[in-house]
């Protein structure tokens, strides 16, 4: 019989992303620029999840990220888990965690802002870890939370 618990197909050797809110599960592929990956990608949304209702998890086959690639998730899935995979095993369990900058992620929400108006890849600083405040370095005008457009 086959295992239960099994949503989506093993992979040999990769990253598995867990516990993204389902709702964010087209951001993350975005923030990772998914799009321009030619390695296996499967993904399953709207898993049951005993903490978000419903979730989203990502399989990607061949594909290691770095720490600041990984961090960027934390943008819209804070709570999203990593597992390393080795021979069908995890190896490696990590949390995602907010990076000191993001460059080319995010739309500053200050219409007059420079990025807005020219090819210019946005970058903020995080000011605030736990509310997801992005500083711009351009205008130095906030784009919090409620605001934040993934580009
Ligand atoms: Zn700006």
């Amino acid at each position: 019989m086959k295992d239960k618990t099994l949503s989506v197909s093993a992979i040999q050797r990769g990253t598995v992303i867990d516990h993204i809110p389902a709702d964010s599960l087209f951001d993350v592929l975005s923030i990772l620029k998914l799009d321009e990956l030619d390695s296996q990608i499967t993904f399953g949304t709207n898993l049951k999840s005993q903490k978000y209702g419903k979730k989203a998890i990502i399989k990607l086959e061949g594909k290691f990220f770095k720490a600041d690639e990984i961090n960027r998730i934390a943008l819209v899935a804070p709570d999203a888990k990593l597992n390393i995979i080795e021979d069908y095993h995890v190896v490696e369990k990590k949390d995602v965690g907010l990076p000191d900058e993001v460059e080319g992620i995010a739309k500053c929400m200050n219409p007059k802002c420079v990025t807005n108006h020219e090819s210019i890849v946005t970058r903020f600083t995080v000011i605030d870890k736990k509310h997801v405040d992005l500083k711009c370095h351009y205008c130095e005008k906030v784009t919090d939370k409620p605001n934040l457009e993934i580009i």
